[in-house]
């Protein structure tokens, strides 16, 4: 396992009564610290990786003056201030193949997009804006110096930094890096993290149900939300509620993991098994967060690896991972954390709240037929509903103390689908 993972975790009390969610979040970022092993890889496997290396620009980027557009590039004192001028093409310029002469006064050169300027051209007038007549071109009065120009550097300079520590790599910075020909860059390991569910009445999906048993959804959410985060997975299966079996699956991930996490199984009633295995092992805290749904959680240190112990229930293992597990696991992944977006929008349906927890109610926002954004509830709202999960894209966020919401009120939305 990765050493350089922290094992302190002293803010957490023992048996805290109801945190809340931000207080959690806090105590949970700050117990951990960044991954410190980097490699140097492509930058194509670089896709989504966190940046471990700042980096600076040795080129201008464009490189040289070129062509916005199709069209003619003239010297600026050729362009008649009222009336027109007529003036002769000499050449052309095309992206990869440069105009080699120079235009004088009273010259023009065809130029294509992405061309560079010809020596003594300062200024691209589109082809639709133009008369040709053979090699006389005829241009009007109208425009101005520098038009249609991309100028040297004027994305990126020789010496700018580009990318800093802790950026993720996405597709457009993929693309910023072989702009500036950058085929290698330095980032942090992949953090290992190892889950595994518990519970007696959990079975496989290859295997068939008997009285009293489900599927084991939460495997394959948590499989989900870890692979898109883009850690290295150890899926430990389904660990039964057997003392011995849990010690044995929590040395076991504690050894391979820079952290473990686990679903079911750290509810009141349920709490005190596992409970006794985590403190012989470890350092966790059994907390209540004021939230709704995802209201028990564990977190702590088993051994060396960070133990995220979340609710069973399906719903609330998405609300707690993405609230709590993600800019936790980001910390450690070495990522600089944004507050996710949260934005208001108008709630079309009345939502039921009682007040004393935050609740993460399951929402659909869309655009409505006014080109307004609005959000509605997904319907039922019971932490064991995961196809609400399904239908939903965002989290409509109650705050702790608000009660029922009436239809039309602005509410506070937290997406969790994006673009891609
Ligand atoms: P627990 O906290 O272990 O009592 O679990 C709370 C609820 O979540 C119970 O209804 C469990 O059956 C259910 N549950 C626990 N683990 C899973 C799982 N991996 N997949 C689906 N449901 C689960
Ligand atoms: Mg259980």
């Amino acid at each position: 396992m990765n050493k350089s993972i922290p094992v302190s975790c002293d803010t957490p009390q023992k048996q805290t009564p109801w945190l809340n969610v931000n207080e959690a979040i806090e105590r949970m970022t700050a117990a951990v610290k960044k991954i410190q092993d980097t490699e140097v890889v492509a930058i194509r496997d670089a896709l989504n990786r966190v940046l471990a290396k700042k980096v600076i620009s040795s080129i201008n980027v464009p490189p040289y003056a070129n062509s916005a557009m199709d069209g003619y590039a003239f010297n600026s004192a050729d362009l008649p201030e009222s009336g027109e001028n007529t003036v002769t093409m000499i050449g052309k310029s095309f992206a990869g193949i440069p105009f080699e002469g120079e235009a004088k006064s009273g010259e023009c050169v065809r130029i294509m997009t992405g061309a560079p300027m010809a020596n003594g051209t300062d200024t691209v007038i589109m082809q639709e804006q133009v008369k040709v007549d053979g090699d006389a071109i005829t241009i009007q009065s109208g425009h101005c110096k520098n038009e249609n120009v991309r100028h040297i550097g004027e994305d990126i300079k020789d010496g700018d930094t580009v990318l800093n520590i802790g950026q993720q790599l996405t597709p457009a910075e993929l693309g910023v890096l072989a702009s500036l020909g950058i085929a290698e860059v330095c980032v942090y390991k992949k953090i290992r993290v190892a889950f595994f569910s518990t519970g007696d009445e959990l079975r496989n999906v290859d295997e068939a149900l008997e009285e009293g048993q489900i599927y084991d959804s939460n495997r394959y959410t948590i499989f989900g939300m870890l692979s898109n985060l883009g850690v290295e997975l150890i899926d430990m299966g389904i660990i039964p509620d057997d003392r011995e079996a849990v010690e044995k699956a929590f040395i076991q991930a504690s050894e391979q993991a820079d952290a473990i996490m686990t679903s079911g199984g750290v509810s009141v009633g349920e709490a005190d098994f596992v409970k006794e295995t985590l403190d012989k092992l470890g350092k966790v805290d059994f907390w209540k967060i004021a939230m709704k749904p995802g209201k028990p959680l564990a977190f702590g240190f088993v051994n060396n690896a960070v133990f995220f112990g979340l609710p069973g229930n399906p719903v609330s293992v998405m609300a707690t991972f993405y609230q709590f597990a993600l800019p936790t696991l980001k910390t450690m992944m070495g990522l600089n954390i944004t507050k996710p977006t949260v934005i208001k929008v108008a709630c079309k349906t009345d939502l039921r709240k009682a007040p004393g927890r935050t609740d993460f109610q399951r929402g659909i926002m869309q655009t409505n037929e006014q080109g307004e954004l609005v959000v509605e509830s997904i319907g039922m709202q019971a932490s064991h509903v995961l196809s609400g999960m399904s239908k939903a894209n965002c989290f409509i966020i109650l705050p702790q103390d608000s009660g029922n919401v009436s239809a039309g009120a602005l509410v506070d939305v937290q997406p969790f689908r994006g673009l891609m």
